[in-house]
Parts: structure tokens; C-alpha cells; sequence
């Protein structure tokens, strides 16, 4: 058992006096290449990472318990907490008609919250895996993650697009996910980052999301106007000619989507040739595209890439939505202490919050524990 899944475990047995009927543990994800193209019916290629939240569950009388938040909670309420995540994955699987009895969980995790690592989709997918198995429905691996979408969506209020909770219940070891967001098509893509001698580094720049809301809501309304100028139902379906009959803010929006794109599909056969300069070099247009066209990088975001470049990465983005967040970079190893030595330095020379860094390998999807 990984660590995560015995500390639920322990958990479990110290909260309710038994051994839990099962364990399932499901990972955080990084967005490799793809961004602003999930909610235009476009690519996106996640990785799973090596940071899970585990659930212990058994049948029981509802109670729900956080190792990390040290709290207990029913499930049969609503109160913004942590609990909404399990509660709204038990609400959609009833919802989809399957008859479920009430269990009792335990959690515990170590996927950074609330740093776009979606740590909540996290809880979801091992909520999921763990009531599916627990009343034997076998519902397969993407009406899962549909339902915790849902829940995500609808008993939580967040409204997120499919990425997060394909990653986290279809990615496997070694592979990234390619998700085609319109069809919900997904395809594993081999990721061999042992094989090419190089670290997938993750520099949280921990900027609050202020703008976040309205800048997002803007680009998808601008979007949305592109598509309907050109009289397509999504960007996705729009192309390189069609971008001549755009101007301004809509030409610059609907350019970054077809083009990332196209990226996304170069990226895969990049990965498939084991080709790490053509997929980093995909990633600093991708970055370049974001900042440029579709306008969602920071200084912060900007001072990461520029550095990871310096310091010998073969590519390196803002990922997840931008306004602040997260950036990666692929940096070969034994040069990412030196990366980080002198991103830490030149964000305090610039009066920039301090970042945080994390190395992450592409790990497996949610899995029972055995
Ligand atoms: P992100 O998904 O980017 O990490 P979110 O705000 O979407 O950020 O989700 C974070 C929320 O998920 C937390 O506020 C908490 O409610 C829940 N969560 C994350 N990790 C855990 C955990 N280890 N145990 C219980 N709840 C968790
Ligand atoms: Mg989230």
C-alpha cells in the first residue's frame, strides 16, 4: 500500500474500531500541453502526478472523516466543506440511477490543495473508484469521471470542463492522456521522462487568482463570439483559413485556440517518437500563444519560463488556467536544484511572492489498493 492509502486506513480503523472493506487512492494531474481548448471542444494532454488523496470505506452509518482536516461530517448534509467533494460523487451516482446504501470513509492525501494540481478531482475520482467497488456496479472508468464531473459541476458549484477527473481515473504510469474534449475520446501516450533523462518540475508561483473569475468568463465569451462569427458551434471545429475573417480581440483568442490545437496533436506524435526537443519546443509556443494571443500570463509566469529556458529546459509553459498558478518546465536532471536556486532568487529580486517548486513523475491513475 502507498503511504497516503495507510494513513486512510489508519485512519478508518481509529475512527470507526474496524478494518475498512476497501482502499482506493486516485492522483492530482499536470496539464502538459492544451490550455483554454477543454472548453472549445478541443485537445488537452494531462499527466497524472505522484501526489493522491486515498479513501478507506466500508458500510456504514454516513460519517465522513479527513485525516488532513481532522473533522468528521455526515454525508447527508451540504456546508462548503471539504465534504461536498465525496457527498456530491455519492449525489450523482444515485443520480445516475444506481442504487447506492450509506458507507462511512476515511481521507487522507498529499496533493497540494487549492494550487490548480485539482486536488478535488482528486477526492472525487477515489470517492468514485471506492463507492463503485464497494456496491459492485461497475461503472465503467470515463462514467465515472462524467459523474464526478458532475458533482464537481453541480452539487459543488464549481464549473469545470472533463480534464481533471479523466486524468485522474485514466491516466496510467509513464503516460500522459490525450482527452478529446468534444467526443470524450481519450488514448494513452507514452511519457518516458526516465527513458529521456529529464524532470517534470512544477513552479507554483501561489499568485491569488484574483482576476481569475472574470478574465476566464471573458476569454470564454470571446470564444464563443468567434465561433458564432464564424458560424462554427465551436473553435474546435474552426481552422487557420477561417481565422481571416476575424479581427481584434476574437481573432486573438480564436487564434490561440486553433492553434494549441494543432500543437496538441503535434505534441502526441512527439511523445510517441520519444522527440523531447519538438514536444518542449510545442510547450514554449504554447507558453508564447497564452501570453501573446490569449493574454493570461503574469510576471511571475513569464520570469519562470524565461528562466527554465536559461537553465537548459527543453520546454516550459503556464499551465491550468493562468492569472497566476502553476508553470512546468522539462529540465534535464541534476540541472532542477539549480533552476529552482535561481528562480527563488530572481523572484525576491523582483518583489515576487515566493514560489513554490515540486518534481513530479507521471504516475498511475486511481487504482484499489491491494
Ligand atoms: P485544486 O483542485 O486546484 O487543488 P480546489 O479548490 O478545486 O483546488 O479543491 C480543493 C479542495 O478539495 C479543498 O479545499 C478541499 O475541500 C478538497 N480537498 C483537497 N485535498 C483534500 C484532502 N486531502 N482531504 C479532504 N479534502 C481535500
Ligand atoms: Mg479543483
Amino acid at each position: 500500500m502507498r503511504e497516503t492509502e495507510q494513513r486512510a486506513t489508519r485512519a478508518y480503523m481509529e475512527n470507526f474500531g474496524e478494518e475498512p472493506d476497501l482502499v482506493a487512492s486516485a492522483p492530482g494531474r499536470v496539464n502538459l500541453i492544451g490550455e483554454h481548448t477543454d472548453y472549445n471542444g478541443g485537445f488537452v494532454l494531462p499527466c497524472a502526478i505522484d501526489r493522491r488523496i486515498a479513501v478507506a470505506a466500508g458500510t456504514g452509518d454516513g460519517e465522513l472523516y479527513s485525516a488532513d482536516f481532522d473533522e468528521t461530517r455526515s454525508i447527508g448534509e451540504k456546508d462548503s466543506s471539504w465534504a461536498d467533494y465525496p457527498r456530491g460523487v455519492a449525489w450523482a451516482i444515485g443520480e445516475a440511477g444506481h442504487g447506492i446504501g450509506v458507507f462511512r470513509a476515511a481521507f487522507a492525501g498529499d496533493v497540494p490543495l487549492g494550487s490548480g494540481l485539482s486536488s478535488s478531482a482528486a477526492i472525487e475520482a477515489a470517492t468514485a473508484l471506492a463507492i463503485d467497488a464497494l456496491y459492485g456496479l461497475g461503472i465503467g472508468r470515463t462514467d465515472l469521471a462524467v459523474l464526478c464531473q458532475r458533482a464537481e459541476n453541480e452539487f459543488v458549484g464549481v464549473n469545470s470542463g472533463i480534464m481533471d477527473q479523466y486524468a485522474s481515473l485514466l491516466c496510467e504510469a509513464g503516460a500522459a492522456l490525450l482527452v478529446d474534449c468534444r467526443s470524450l475520446e481519450a488514448q494513452s501516450v507514452p511519457l518516458d521522462l526516465e527513458d529521456a533523462g529529464l524532470s517534470l518540475i512544477v513552479c507554483d508561483t501561489r499568485v491569488e487568482r484574483g482576476l481569475a473569475d472574470t478574465g476566464y468568463n471573458d476569454r470564454r465569451a470571446a470564444c464563443e463570439h468567434a465561433a458564432s462569427t464564424l458560424g462554427v458551434k465551436e473553435l474546435r471545429e474552426a481552422t487557420e483559413e477561417d481565422l481571416h475573417r476575424l479581427y481584434g480581440e476574437e481573432l486573438k483568442r480564436a487564434r490561440h485556440v486553433v492553434s494549441e490545437n494543432a500543437r496538441v496533436m503535434e505534441a502526441v506524435e512527439a511523445l510517441k517518437d520519444a522527440d523531447f526537443d519538438e514536444f518542449g519546443r510545442l510547450m514554449y509556443a504554447s507558453h508564447v500563444s497564452l501570453r501573446d494571443d490569449y493574454e493570461v500570463s503574469t510576471p511571475e509566469l513569464d520570469a519562470f519560463v524565461e528562466i527554465a529556458e536559461e537553465h537548459g529546459a527543453r520546454g516550459a509553459r503556464l499551465t491550468g488556467a493562468g492569472f497566476g498558478g502553476c508553470a512546468i518546465a522539462l529540465v534535464p536532471e541534476g540541472e532542477t536544484a539549480d533552476l529552482t536556486k535561481a528562480c527563488e532568487r530572481a523572484f525576491a529580486g523582483r518583489g515576487f511572492e515566493e514560489p513554490a517548486f515540486y518534481e513530479f513523475v507521471p504516475a498511475a491513475g486511481a487504482e484499489l489498493a491491494r
